[in-house]
């Protein structure tokens, strides 16, 4: 069969005009050409050329049905051979419907893993794929699998830092629900085994991720099993590569609305339900624990199970995973005190008790409950819900006022009760304490969300996805471009996506959204309203940003998300809630241990969440940037969390967005490896006669090149290095020989 003649290294091979021109002379030699066509609208089909006339083509569909289109709507595919490659980089034509195709094979025969030059493309599976577990991990220790696989990157990052010592990271990116939790606990699984001369940091680790997903995990409407909290996992080493110990940070500072605030078809933390459902009928007793319907935290959502999770299994799972971390019984049970004592919090009402609508804590079955469980009497309690000490002063507190008094109260004892966790978790991961060697670091942070209502949480979270994206790009399609391009290297520049005008709608000082947010809520005067006012006036003339009434638009990367501008300013400010700490460490029941944590760090900063948050982005990023970077992205193939259902708009949208065209046009046509000129002239002298060695590197190195025969399509000469496609392994035989 005839091949079409690929264009020139630099050239992009998707060209229409270019393809077009082959046409003819295809159909003359062999009559047969697959093509893609849409008769119908974004529908791509594939079909032979018959015949061609001027700009029109005969073509036939899969079905045996002719038709004639313009050339113009045409685009190449690819030959069957190609079908199903494992990067698509190997694509002879990268155009939507090839790239959609190969993966759309890939994923219909299981195989959800693919590369797209140097990223790691996994399209999440909603099933079991049995891809995982020790055989596949023995297959990639010992290379004898080269097909692409979560387990090859954590490998690459294994050897990586074993053979340059460097810290390494592996970058998990993806929208909610498209499978960066899974997919990391797998990498984690990976790099346990290989790294590690027993089971024991393994069964560890999966212990303390069944702990963490308990009380940061909840169902979203994209997720059922949503991490709610970012999380940096370092898996720290010794010289010899064996684990010394695992840390895990995570961004803790959005997790905590949720506790009292759910959407509809939402859930608050697994946790909640696995004790009502698992808690032993004495300990139920103890607690008068009732069924997830009684409790308002619990029942506003209008949605208490999950489709296929056990709750009280899962209940039992926990227990399991405490004891093996060490945690002894009491402590198991002061827990799940604290969280039946959030569950009585949330039933507390209130009942005004003079002409100012000033009211107290109904005395009922949810206050004296509670108050028992905390270990506190009524008076104090009911003190502190009804009322706010302002500078020694006492003020009365409205049922509003009160109300959110009491959410504040739950809301603190569970971030407290997450960061004790959290500390508990790395105390028990920290291994022998010897100095960490190197660090593998897995990313695993959130990911874009758009809902009908959107709010704080949502605002962070796309704040953070929009700057990881930045780095993502930079990474990929940028740094690379751009030495080329100062280098004066011949390169046609392949254009990428760029969130920069997004990223300053967030971080612009002194007029950006974060200063203006942090402003208004540390400020005493500021209210929803102001607040609205000011970023209508001062952030419109950015074209990511609009206002309406009491909302606002930002066009994030990833989409557009409308966002309620009411009660941001209330959730960013992180106010110091001394009364809240002093009651609690006046309880009877130890909170105060579990709470020291947070305790320190209420005392130490007075700075609003979002900025908070921010400095801890920038910190993660920074550290990225010192370490040698892997990615995967994570696709997810339909909106419903279904198995099999491959929806090629959703895909594509999301390829789209993470420039996984860009990146792989980039790596079709790279220079992956490059010397100085004085290094390589240095490293390959050798191979010249002395008479030819010139006192300048660049003569030499290329007499070298030219001496040898090196094809010139497959190197470029820069001002200052030497860029390779390849061919440097048999100028390196040469010089074993000569050596
Ligand atoms: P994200 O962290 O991106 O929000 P998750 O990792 O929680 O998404 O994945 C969502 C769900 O998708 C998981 O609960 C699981 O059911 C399914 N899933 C994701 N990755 C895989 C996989 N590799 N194999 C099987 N199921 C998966
Ligand atoms: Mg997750």
């Amino acid at each position: 069969g005839a091949t079409l003649a690929t264009p020139s290294g630099t050239e992009l091979n998707n060209s229409i005009s270019y393809f077009v021109k082959n046409v003819k002379n295809l159909t003359q030699e062999c009559n047969i050409l697959s093509v893609w066509c849409n008769p119908r609208e974004d529908h791509w089909e594939l079909a032979k050329i018959k015949s061609t006339a001027g700009e029109e083509a005969s073509v036939t569909l899969s079905d045996g049905s002719a038709i004639t289109v313009s050339t113009g709507e045409l685009l190449p595919a690819n030959t069957e051979s190609l079908d199903g490659v494992n990067d698509l980089v190997e694509l002879q034509y990268l155009n939507k419907p090839s790239v959609l195709h190969n993966l759309q094979y890939r994923y219909r025969n299981d195989v959800i893993y693919s590369k797209a030059g140097p990223v790691l493309l996994s399209i999440n599976p909603f099933k079991d794929v049995n891809i995982y577990g020790n055989d596949f991990v023995k297959a990639y220790k010992e290379k004898s699998s080269d097909k692409p696989h979560v387990y090859g990157v954590a490998d690459a990052a294994y050897h990586d830092m074993m053979k340059d010592g460097g810290n390494q990271s592996i970058i998990i990116s993806g929208e909610s629900g498209s499978g960066k939790t899974v997919t990391a606990k797998f990498a984690m699984q990976y790099l346990a085994i290989v790294g590690s001369q027993n089971l024991r940091i393994k069964t560890k680790l999966v212990q303390a991720s069944c702990i963490l997903e308990a009380f940061g995990n909840a169902k979203t409407v994209r997720n059922n099993n949503s991490s709610r909290f970012g999380k940096l996992i370092d898996i720290n080493y010794n010289a010899d590569g064996i684990i010394s110990g695992v840390c895990i940070q995570t961004c803790k500072h959005i997790t905590k609305s949720r506790v009292s605030q759910i959407s509809r078809g939402e859930r608050s933390y697994h946790v909640f339900y696995q004790i009502i459902a698992g808690a032993p009928p004495v300990l139920k007793d103890m607690l008068s624990l009732k069924m997830a319907s009684e409790y308002k935290y619990l029942n506003q959502s209008g949605c208490l199970k999950i489709n296929g999770v056990d709750d009280a299994h899962n209940f039992i799972m926990l227990v399991d995973a405490f004891d093996s971390l060490g945690i002894p019984h009491e402590v198991q049970e002061n827990v799940i005190e604290w969280l039946a004592a959030i569950l009585w919090l949330g039933n507390i009402s209130f009942a005004v008790i003079d002409k100012e609508e000033h009211v107290q804590p109904v005395d009922d079955e949810a206050s004296r409950t509670a108050a028992r469980l905390m270990g506190c009497n009524m008076d104090d309690l009911s003190e502190l819900l009804s009322t706010d000490k302002i500078h020694n002063m006492t003020i009365a507190l409205t049922s509003h006022q009160a109300t959110v008094k009491r959410d504040a109260l739950a809301k603190f004892i569970y971030e407290s009760l997450f960061n004790w966790l959290v500390q508990e978790v790395n105390a028990s991961l920290k291994g022998d304490n010897q100095p960490a060697r190197h660090t593998i670091s897995i990313i695993d942070i959130f990911g874009f969300e758009s809902f009908q209502k959107n709010s704080f949480q949502q605002l962070l979270i796309n704040y953070a996805d929009e700057r990881l994206q930045q780095h993502f790009i930079r990474h990929l399609c940028k740094l690379e471009q751009e030495e080329y391009e100062l280098d004066g290297v011949h390169w046609k520049k392949v254009e990428s996506g760029d969130n920069q005008e997004c990223v300053d709608l967030f971080e612009k000082k002194p007029i950006g959204l974060i200063s203006i947010l942090d402003e208004a809520s540390t400020s005493s005067e500021a209210t929803d309203e102001t607040f609205t006012d000011k970023i209508k006036e001062d952030l419109s003339s950015n074209f990511c940003f609009s206002c309406e009434k009491g909302t606002f638009r930002v066009r994030h990367y990833a989409g557009e998300v409308r966002y309620n501008a009411s009660g941001l300013l209330e959730q960013n400010s992180d106010k110091l809630q001394f009364d809240i700490i002093q009651f609690l460490s006046s309880c009877k029941k130890p909170l105060n241990q579990l709470a020291s944590g947070v305790m320190d760090q209420v005392q130490t900063t007075s700075q609003s969440v979002v900025v908070k948050f921010k400095d801890q982005l920038f910190n993660r990023i920074q550290r990225l940037d010192n370490s040698k970077q892997h990615f995967i992205r994570c696709i997810k193939p339909n909106t419903k969390q279904l198995p099999g259902s491959y929806d090629i708009d959703v895909v594509w949208e999301q390829l789209k967005r993470s420039q996984v065209m860009e990146t792989v046009h980039i790596s079709k046509s790279r220079y992956p490896i490059s010397f100085t000129h004085q290094e390589f002239a240095t490293r390959f002298g050798c191979l010249l006669s002395d008479n030819l060695i010139s006192a300048d590197p660049l003569r030499t190195s290329v007499s070298i090149l030219q001496m040898h025969g090196v094809p010139t399509q497959m190197y470029q000469v820069g001002f200052t290095k030497l860029f390779f496609q390849g061919q440097v392994d048999v100028l390196e035989n040469w010089r074993q020989e000569v050596l």
